[in-house]
């Protein structure tokens, strides 16, 4: 047997993130669509080209987007929302865009798709929308313009679709009581027609992927499965493709449907991978997904090599793979010019773990190790390397009643109203203000030391000082500093502490174009010295209303940052909770009496398999809450979590305790305030009535009643008004106009309260 090797699909940003740039030129009628599908056909052109290169046997292909991967199934099988179809005559990449942004390209408005977490992963999908009109139509060839092209480059592709069961299960239902299974059979028509014609084409393998295989599913939902596959029968063959979590308790499924191949996730699933493989029917190939595709370090090739050569008499015919997708990592190390040669000899990006799998499966087919023996060098010496030394490891014993706040919410309630004095509704934004040209060149000028740090300074100081001046003159009252030291919330933070490592160009795509540069935890985490202290000092000084500190939560700069693989998630996070509790506790000593500690990622980090839910939020919220645990009463603790479904971890966030919680409600039809108001919830919650994700200026009216609504769920003296996120990507002109309209209708609300 030869054992080849495929990765589960590149990133598709481009190098330099020219997909970014093109698409947001188009956007403002800089390029032509000419331009635009142009550079997205030399970067698919490109992703070829290196995984050929790279020595993969079957080339991706079809895990480009234009936006998002699951946005281009709902293009394919033409389940665009009605509201996006007046004046269209042919669905076409504007239509994407539009669903995507709520903007259509002739700039007409309409509320855009709802967006979501893909899985435990900090990249975001357009969520699908299923109701009783949903039609289904082949309205888009993308893929199939992309096999063209790639079969000019091998003969050897692995097309990818995501498969009809994930598809469904990723989308929601827009009318009440409409169970969305009742698609299926339109659904599956149509990838009928597409398996039928990738057969034709004489395509051998396709990869379908079914993520929700990690999950626990329903017997109903179980059921279709097996009826869907067996429905889709035939054609090429087919590679289930599962990741994000083991699979052992859904094989019942896997056994009876008709697929040639399963590929498994050996890095997030823990698997005993003997009895798996005695459990799954013989006749099926199956990809091992041991080259982790959500982390940068080099991967262990000889622990795989041993695993696979013990492994390989117990099965016919064995594939090595990426775990995952190869979305979740920057594309080249090489492109980092300024780290030494060593350190960059620790790390694997997308194009060296394409590598490292070539290196394998040489290595496994002819039994010459001697290539990953050498690749591997640098493990052993990594902890020198990376001035590892583990020496904050024993100062992590923490007692369980460290982690509890004093006084229960009811006492510190009444406390911090006395002490902060704020009106009924209070106002406030999520953090960040509009980071616009001249302040994103501010800070690459000052990092690339073409100003000087006093320079810099006193700039960033004038506009944190205009940011409070707008508040003021916007009537907020809880006001933020606005957050322009800050490239990225985790970054920031990353920089100022021990134990980060950066990148220059290490770029994964978080959702649409926009990118983020994740971090690198390499070794212990400690704070130097005051991080964020000097920004809101100064904002306070400005403002006799309160300022709220700013911080990026311990869970958050974990999970957003690509960490060791070999030590303990705990440990890690517990040092950085240590040390945003120094930093707390010197905004506390400095008058700071509202601090905001930003969870955006809390809810990411849960497993996908409910067996390992607990051990994960027992550890988070923990760890959140020992960077806490020594405030005082009238401190008030705000946190910010956007993009959280609540349902199943209520009770985790209801633990975290904190006074104050801004979620992100406006595309979510009340659905979060529901739970949290069957839930119970005593502390004060802020649901976000402004929608930040779109360019639309939502109107007074629209605000109040949305205001008005939440009363529903929420008491009076415990509802917050705020936008739902951060501000950063909104310019000037539509923050003033949408805060002012914020503001007008809590206005009214409040006088109306008082009639
Ligand atoms: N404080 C951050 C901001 O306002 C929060 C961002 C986030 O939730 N992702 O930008
Ligand atoms: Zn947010």
């Amino acid at each position: 047997m030869t054992i080849l090797n495929h990765i589960l699909g590149f990133p598709r940003i481009g190098i330099d993130r020219e997909l970014k740039r093109a698409q947001e030129n188009y956007w403002n009628n800089k390029i032509s669509k000419k331009k635009l599908l142009k550079i997205g056909k030399k970067i698919r052109i490109k992703n070829l080209l290196t995984q050929k290169k790279m020595g993969l046997n079957y080339l991706s292909v079809g895990d480009f987007s234009w936006y998002d991967h699951v946005l281009n199934t709902t293009m394919m099988l033409g389940n665009i929302p009605k509201r996006f179809l007046n004046n269209v005559k042919k669905i076409n990449i504007d239509t994407l865009f539009h669903v995507a942004r709520g903007v259509s390209h002739n700039r007409e408005s309409t509320f855009p798709s709802e967006m979501t977490k893909w899985f435990n992963t900090n990249y975001h999908y357009i969520v699908p929308e299923f109701n009783e009109y949903s039609t289904f139509n082949f309205s888009w060839n993308q893929l199939f313009l992309e096999i063209d092209e790639a079969l000019l480059i091998k003969k050897k592709i692995k097309p990818i679709i995501l498969g009809p069961m994930s598809y469904l299960w990723l989308g929601k239902t827009t009318s009440k009581n409409f169970d969305r299974l009742k698609l299926l059979p339109k659904i599956l028509n149509i990838y009928k027609y597409i398996l039928n014609y990738l057969h034709e084409k004489k395509i051998k393998w396709i990869q379908i992927d079914e993520p929700i295989l990690s999950l626990n599913l329903s017997q109903l939902w179980k059921k279709k499965f097996i009826y869907s596959y067996n429905f889709l029968k035939g054609y090429s063959n087919k590679l289930l493709t599962t990741y994000f979590g083991n699979i052992s308790h859904n094989l019942d499924i896997i056994n009876s449907i008709p697929i040639e191949g399963l590929h498994i996730d050996l890095i997030s699933g823990k698997y005993d991978l003997l009895t798996f493989n005695k459990n799954l029917s013989n006749q099926i190939l199956l990809s091992l997904g041991i080259i982790n595709g959500r982390n940068i370090w080099k991967s262990d090739l000889l622990k795989y090599f041993n695993l696979i050569n013990n492994f390989k008499k117990f099965r016919k015919n064995i594939w090595i793979g990426t775990s995952c997708s190869l979305l979740h990592i920057p594309i080249d190390i090489n492109k980092e010019s300024q780290l030494n040669k060593k350190l960059k000899s620790c790390f694997s990006f997308a194009i060296q773990k394409c590598y490292e799998l070539f290196l394998l499966s040489h290595a496994l087919n002819t039994g010459n190790k001697s290539l990953i023996k050498k690749w591997i060098l640098p493990l052993y010496y990594k902890n020198f390397l990376l001035n590892f030394n583990n020496k904050n490891k024993k100062n992590l014993f923490i007692k369980e009643k460290k982690y509890f706040r004093k006084n229960n919410y009811n006492i510190r309630f009444k406390k911090q109203k006395n002490k902060l004095n704020l009106p009924i509704f209070p106002i406030t934004t999520i953090g960040s203000f509009p980071q616009t040209k001249e302040l994103r060149k501010l800070r690459l000028n000052f990092k690339n030391n073409i100003i000087d740090k006093k320079k810099y300074e006193s700039k960033i100081f004038s506009i944190i000082k205009k940011n409070i001046k707008e508040q003021e003159k916007l009537n907020i009252d809880v006001l933020v500093h606005g957050e322009p030291e800050r490239n990225d919330m985790v970054e920031y933070f990353g920089e100022n502490l021990n134990g980060f490592l950066f990148t220059n160009n290490g770029w994964v795509q978080s959702y649409g174009s926009r990118c983020v540069k994740p971090p690198i935890i390499v070794s212990d985490v400690s704070r130097i010295k005051p991080i964020t202290l000097k920004w809101i000092k100064y904002a306070q000084s400005l403002t006799k209303k309160p300022v709220k500190g700013m911080l990026t939560g311990p869970v958050t700069i974990f999970l957003w940052s690509f960490s060791r693989e070999d030590i303990s998630d705990l440990t890690i996070v517990n040092q950085i909770s240590l040390a945003l509790k120094d930093e707390i506790n010197d905004l506390e000593k400095n008058n700071i009496n509202i601090i905001q500690i930003d969870e955006p990622a809390l809810r990411e980090g849960l497993p996908l398999n409910d067996d390992e839910k607990k051990e994960y939020l027992d550890w988070a919220v923990n760890s959140f809450k020992l960077s806490i645990s020594e405030v005082k009463d009238t401190t008030q603790i705000h946190t910010h979590m956007c993009y959280c479904e609540f349902h199943d971890i209520i009770q985790s966030i209801s633990e975290l305790d904190v006074d104050v919680i801004t979620i992100e409600n406006s595309r979510s039809n009340d659905n979060l305030l529901m739970y949290f108001k069957n839930f119970n919830y005593n502390n004060s919650i802020g649901p976000g009535f402004y929608d930040i994700h779109s360019p639309n200026i939502p109107s007074k009216n629209t605000i109040f009643r949305l205001i008005k609504k939440s009363l529903k769920y929420i008491s009076p003296e415990k509802l917050w008004i705020n936008p739902d996120c951060g501000l950063k990507t909104r310019t000037w002109k539509e923050v003033k106009k949408s805060l002012y309209n914020l503001v007008y209708a809590t206005q009214k609300l409040r006088l109306e309260q008082k009639n």
